[in-house]
């Protein structure tokens, strides 16, 4: 029986908390479950670490992250350290080095949560964003030639390969969930050369997957449509930037950030793919313990379906979902006035029924 090797990095703020939840979710499941195994390894590269060492992770951080099957990651994030160096030196090179071109966000309205949409058609699809390329390039600067002519520059950057690998595993998602539609988000009515590109790319695998029905939405349009009628959509193909917006907008039609999961994925296997809850360190209730640990729950559910177990995945949101329709304990976010720790407990004693 294979034993799974777990990286987990909790991180700054909220994440060691909401990750320390996910720990006993895992532990939990090894107990109850005969034929799960797994050792899991925790790093401190977080701010704190920076601090002392001057810089986010070991030089050979990456090798030593490689010998792991799947890594959990908290949130990263502290005022006392620029975003651009935790996130450009810790989260980038992770999803860079290890080939996570996709980004991958369920919009699942869970039972026992209410859509702040007044709508009660079931709300279920899934955002795959590409994660890789994109708007979020660090190529272009600034020029400054007197005020009148100071300005910046961005070059957002799509190639045939990045954008046909996420196409090819938006349909591959949809094949093999037995989905019948993909949706892509798009902008080349006015971003004439790249997002025409994208459309290119895309239609050309989409015609190849003619039994699974194609739409193409302008991103405006589409952030409406998510708002009028959810429940159309199946898969929803997005550049980086169109699909990180997109994803905010898909947790809050589902209950928020504190509910909200994601995978960043290598598709190949060939690398580790690495989980983590959509929200951000959350700075402002950091150390109060009333973060929500359902996200980051519901994230390492993906990783075990990742992994191969998707029965594990159903028994974990099976045990949240029994959770928010008791409504007995929830963190302040959702209504509620128990703490991550109770949450987190009844949680692991739900799965145990
Ligand atoms: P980042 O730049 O890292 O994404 P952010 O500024 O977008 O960070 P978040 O850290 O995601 O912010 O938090 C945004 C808001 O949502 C904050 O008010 C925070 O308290 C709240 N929030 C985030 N995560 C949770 C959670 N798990 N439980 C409860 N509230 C949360
Ligand atoms: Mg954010």
């Amino acid at each position: 029986m294979e034993t799974f090797k777990i990286a987990v990095l909790p991180g700054d703020g909220i994440g060691p908390e909401v990750t320390r939840e996910a720990g006993k979710v895992l532990q939990a499941l090894s107990e109850l479950d005969s034929t799960f195994k797994y050792e899991s390894t925790e790093f401190n590269w977080n701010s704190e670490y920076y601090l002392e060492n001057g810089r986010m992770m070991p030089e050979d951080g990456l090798e030593q992250l490689k010998t792991f099957d799947s890594i959990l990651f908290g949130a990263i994030g502290d005022n006392r350290v620029p975003d651009q160096i935790s996130i450009w030196e810790l989260i980038m090179p992770i999803r860079k080095n290890f080939q996570q071109y996709v980004n991958f966000r369920p919009v699942k309205l869970l039972k026992g949560l209410e859509s702040p949409l007044k709508n009660d058609k079931p709300i279920d699809f899934v955002i795959i964003r590409e994660n890789g390329e994109g708007e979020y390039s660090n190529v272009g600067g600034t020029m400054f030639q007197g005020e009148a002519r100071e300005m910046a520059v961005q070059n957002t950057i799509m190639t045939r390969q990045g954008v046909s690998q996420i196409t090819e595993f938006a349909y591959k998602y949809a094949c093999d969930h037995g989905l019948n539609k993909v949706t892509n988000a798009t902008k080349s009515n006015a971003i004439i050369h790249v997002m025409k590109f994208w459309d290119q790319v895309v239609e050309e695998v989409a015609a190849k997957n003619s039994d699974i029905a194609y739409e193409r939405y302008y991103i405006d349009a589409l952030a409406a449509y998510f708002v009028q009628r959810p429940e159309s959509f199946q898969v929803v193909l997005a550049s980086n930037l169109f699909g990180d917006i997109l994803s905010d907008l898909g947790s809050a039609i589902v209950g928020g950030l504190g509910i909200a999961p994601s995978g960043n994925i290598n598709p190949s296997g060939e690398f580790p793919s690495m989980f983590e809850a959509i929200h951000g360190s959350a700075p402002d209730i950091a150390g109060k313990e009333i973060a929500n640990p359902i996200a980051q729950i519901w994230s390492l559910a993906l990783m075990l379906e990742h992994l191969g177990r998707k029965d594990l995945h159903d028994k974990i949101l099976t045990a949240i979902e029994a959770l928010l329709v008791e409504k007995k304990v929830l963190t302040p976010d959702i209504g509620g006035t128990a703490t991550t720790e109770q949450v987190g407990d009844v949680i692991v004693e739900k799965l145990t029924k």
